[in-house]
């Protein structure tokens, strides 16, 4: 056994029901005086920002971070001479504050609302006339992250599911992921167990704290093995849609997720045999169906909203995209394949 796993710097709290003490605390430690707090929601923000010394809070928050929308909020930050950043939101509001601290080496303080998981990962990315960039710059990474699963209450049931599909697609993802190694691998199968018994229960019972805190437990690993390991070619199949297609992200997530695994898993039985245990299932594509059943998650790209003459154009931006040692070769027969069964909704295998 030979690797070489680089853990990333960050502090990492879980606070049910004390995220505004925890964010207090974060904010002391970085000796910061002049907040600009971010968040797509307001009323849902302020009350845990109650004692955070918050120069402005900025609610300009769009889905994959525009440009334009990134280059307001760093005249923001600038204007009023912020020297920290917390945000408090889904991935869009944790992806704009690091646009803020790409160009301005701001730390910031993540407090996650969805089960995104851009919190964990130094990853940013923008979008400009249809394209998404994507980079890694250890300046994004946030400093602190504070997960207070109480903040999750309000999540409405398809968004919560569509989000924890989204984890869970991180967990698959790292499995095979270029970079992947061992730490990587059993961060993301404990991942599953998290997502395979919370989502359910936050299904069942959403106002109910425990599956919502199994729920963000599994989503913090899925992100960090995930960071790790590097996209695979779902990450990439979903980036060119979202990007191509402005769709949404973690519906689309939820919709590709069972086709690629159902590619790739053939191709790997020993990987596929420990995610079908961490799933409980004969199968990780038996697990993963019988997760989408349970939770009613949204099944086909037409549902989305996608048109299938669109389907074609994406195929040579994948294959361009794809990394370079998938389990299964990849071809433009196979994609097309693929898309096509992902936009029908057809039975994945
Ligand atoms: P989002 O942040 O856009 O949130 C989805 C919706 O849920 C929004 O309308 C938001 O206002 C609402 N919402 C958020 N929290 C809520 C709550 N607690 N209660 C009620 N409503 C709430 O979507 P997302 O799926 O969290 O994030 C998607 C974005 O994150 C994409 O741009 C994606 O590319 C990015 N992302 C980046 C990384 C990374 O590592 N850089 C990882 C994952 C996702």
């Amino acid at each position: 056994m030979q690797f070489t796993h680089d853990w990333l710097p960050q502090r990492v709290r879980f606070a049910p029901g004390g995220a505004a003490e925890a964010i207090v605390e974060e904010v002391r430690r970085l000796g910061a005086a002049r907040v600009m707090a971010i968040a797509s929601d307001a009323t849902r923000a302020e009350p845990v920002l109650a004692g955070v010394p918050v120069v402005v809070l900025h609610t300009d928050v769009v889905m994959h971070v525009p440009v334009e929308v990134a280059q307001r909020a760093r005249a923001v930050a600038d204007e009023h001479r912020a020297d920290a950043l917390v945000c408090v939101g889904g991935g869009s509001t944790t992806g704009l504050a690091k646009a803020v601290a790409l160009t301005t080496g701001l730390p910031i303080v993540a407090v996650p609302t969805t089960y995104a998981g851009s919190e964990a990962t130094d990853v940013w990315g923008l979008t400009e006339h249809g394209r998404k960039t994507t980079g890694v710059d250890p300046a994004v990474l946030p400093r602190a992250v504070v997960y207070d699963a109480s903040l999750m209450l309000g999540l409405p049931v398809p968004t919560s599911v569509a989000s924890g599909l989204n984890a869970l697609a991180h967990c698959v993802d790292s499995m095979w992921g270029p970079r992947t190694d061992p730490i990587d691998r059993s961060l993301a199968l404990e991942g599953i167990r998290a997502l395979r018994t919370g989502l359910p229960r936050v299904v069942e019972e959403p106002m109910e704290l425990a599956g919502r805190e199994q729920t963000l437990y599994g989503a913090y690993l899925s992100a960090v093995a995930f960071a790790s390991a590097g996209s695979g070619l779902h990450h990439k199949i979903c980036h060119v849609l979202g990007g191509m297609f402005d769709l949404p992200h973690a519906e689309t997530h939820a919709v590709v997720l069972p086709y690629v695994l159902a590619l790739n898993a053939p191709a790997v039985p020993e990987l596929d045999r420990r995610m079908a245990e961490a799933f409980g299932a004969d199968s990780a594509l038996a697990g993963l169906l019988a997760l989408r059943d349970e939770t009613g998650a949204p099944r086909s790209l037409r549902s989305l909203g996608l048109d299938e003459n669109q389907l074609r154009e994406a195929v040579r931006p994948i294959l361009d995209a794809s990394p370079e040692h998938n389990p299964m070769p990849v071809t433009a027969e196979n994609i097309e394949a693929l898309l096509r069964a992902a936009w029908a909704g057809k039975e994945p295998g």
